[in-house]
């Protein structure tokens, strides 16, 4: 499988290309270039495990790689570090399933492909001619930063470099980050949100100075973010595994349609679903679920992606995005691979904030349902549910929720439907504490965790536990326009 950019299609890389490079040198996106059809290969992909699964999934969209060497990066990526043996379990609470994909190392969804990204970059520069040193460079709205670290730290040639928004992201996350270790690790505040952060970083990947004269000391940057395709393809596994649990459970009979529900913020989970039903997984409807920053439930309605508005930062941080990235990899399938006016309606994003697409364009929206949910409304959403049920969701999941929801009540749809569970309560336990009425204010974070946990009977993860005691490594904070700074000084060019 070859992958070609969303602003020039002429411009047609490898997949170890693609994911070398991350972003296109003409700021586009690489997508694949076609999509190949399991629809008659469930039934023989039903029963396997998520390992296996994996396996013939990356298989295709990796053909570059030998088979054995990307079987065992799988089982290495999705091994004991994952707490559950399951990986991604399926779970039932009353009417409502949720796809749990929060048991990784950092308790959040990022995991599931950045436990498998570096195991890619490394086979892809073990292929290249001349060894480089691999710099990933990564912005994060929370979870990414520390998944990444995770992921890359004392790996061999590569080195990784985390920006992350002094005031947008929770305690626990900040924590999991700024005590992080490793040889080749810097973890940087911006003075900004996570936009300025993803925007900073693009135009650096975007630098041929830059690049010319990293490239003289054998570096080259590459990307952990979810423009990556090592990002996404990863990410198509959990839904076939999820629509499959569904049917071992025999709750849905095989091949029919179910609605995935997915809290979104950068467009790059809930890509992964579109990918998964354009290669015929049986889903009727994508409900993007956002929070108050809502430019993408606006443009669902409306075809207009307008992103003038202020940028809130809310109690579901990692959402907390007015450009998300993925939406362009969308506008060129719904186009009709028409990279011009990808290219076209990115140059309107940049120059005038704000684009509106044909109407021929219009009607490949019909896959999706977009809504939101106030912050206000996550809260009573995550005490309804526990209240119900004893299951205690987070608040990016609770936004999931509450848009499902709404999409019944709009459209009295009654479809089985998959709620995707994207980060364990705990990275954001002042907001669930507050919204079950544990006294709060006086507490630290580790308290309120502890408070929730003999509650609700929750066993606390150990990387949480022992969170508490680690040292502060990462102090350093920097303006957003010192960012290309920040990278030069710590590679010491
Ligand atoms: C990153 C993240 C999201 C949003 O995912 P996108 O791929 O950026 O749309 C949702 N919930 C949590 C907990 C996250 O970390």
């Amino acid at each position: 499988m070859q992958y070609k950019s969303t602003r020039n299609k002429n411009n047609i890389k490898t997949s170890r290309k693609a994911l070398l490079q991350g972003i296109a040198e003409d700021g586009g996106l690489f997508v694949p270039e076609e999509f190949p059809d399991f629809s008659k290969k469930l039934k023989e992909l039903l029963p396997l495990s998520y390992q296996d699964l994996a396996f013939e999934i990356l298989k295709v969209f990796f053909a570059d790689f030998e088979e054995d060497a990307l079987k065992a990066s799988i089982q290495q990526a999705y091994d004991e570090k994952f707490h559950r043996k399951e990986i991604a379990p399926l779970v039932k609470k009353k009417n409502l399933f949720f796809l749990e994909l929060f048991h990784g190392p950092t308790l959040a969804f990022k995991d599931m492909a950045l436990s498998i990204l570096p195991f890619l970059l490394q086979l892809a520069l073990k292929k290249e001619e001349k060894i480089e040193e691999l710099v990933i460079l990564t912005a994060t709205s929370g979870d990414t930063g520390k998944a990444a670290l995770e992921g890359f730290s004392n790996r061999e040639n590569i080195k990784i470099i985390v920006f992350y928004p002094i005031n947008g992201v929770s305690p626990i996350q900040k924590r999991q980050m700024i005590t992080h270790e490793g040889e080749n690790v810097l973890v940087v505040g911006i003075e900004g949100n996570f936009d300025d952060a993803q925007r900073g970083l693009k135009s650096l990947f975007n630098d041929p100075l830059l690049k010319e004269e990293l490239s003289h000391n054998d570096l080259s940057l590459s990307s952990a973010n979810s423009i990556n395709i090592g990002r996404l393809i990863p990410q198509i596994v959990y839904y076939f595994h999820g629509y499959f649990s569904m049917v071992q459970r025999g709750e849905i009979s095989l091949g029919e349609k179910i609605n995935v529900v997915v809290p979104t913020g950068n467009f790059g989970n809930i890509l992964a679903a579109y990918y998964s039903k354009k290669m015929g997984l049986p889903i009727n409807k994508l409900i993007c679920a956002s929070n108050d920053n809502n430019v993408l439930s606006d443009f669902f309605k409306e075809g207009v992606y307008d992103r003038k508005r202020d940028f809130k930062t809310t109690n579901s941080p990692s959402m907390d995005i007015l450009v998300s990235s993925n939406l362009e990899r969308l506008l060129f399938h719904i186009s009709g691979e028409e990279d011009h006016t990808v290219d076209a309606l990115m140059e309107d994003l940049n120059t005038k904030e704000k684009y509106e697409i044909n109407a021929s364009m219009k009607e490949g929206l019909e896959d999706f349902w977009g809504g939101y949910a106030k912050e206000e409304e996550v809260l009573e959403g995550i005490s309804k549910v526990y209240k119900a049920s004893s299951y205690l969701m987070d608040t990016h999941t609770s936004v999931a929720y509450c848009v499902y929801e709404k999409y019944k009540e709009k459209t009295g749809d009654s479809t089985k439907s998959l709620i995707v569970s994207t980060a364990s309560p705990y990275k954001f336990a002042k907001s669930v504490g507050n919204a079950l009425d544990l006294k709060t204010d006086s507490l630290d974070d580790f308290h309120v965790i502890e408070n929730l946990s003999s509650m609700a009977k929750l066993e606390i993860p150990l990387s949480i536990k022992e969170l508490k005691e680690k040292q502060v490594l990462h102090k350093k904070v920097c303006k957003k326009e010192s960012m290309e700074t920040v990278v030069k000084n710590f590679l010491g060019v």
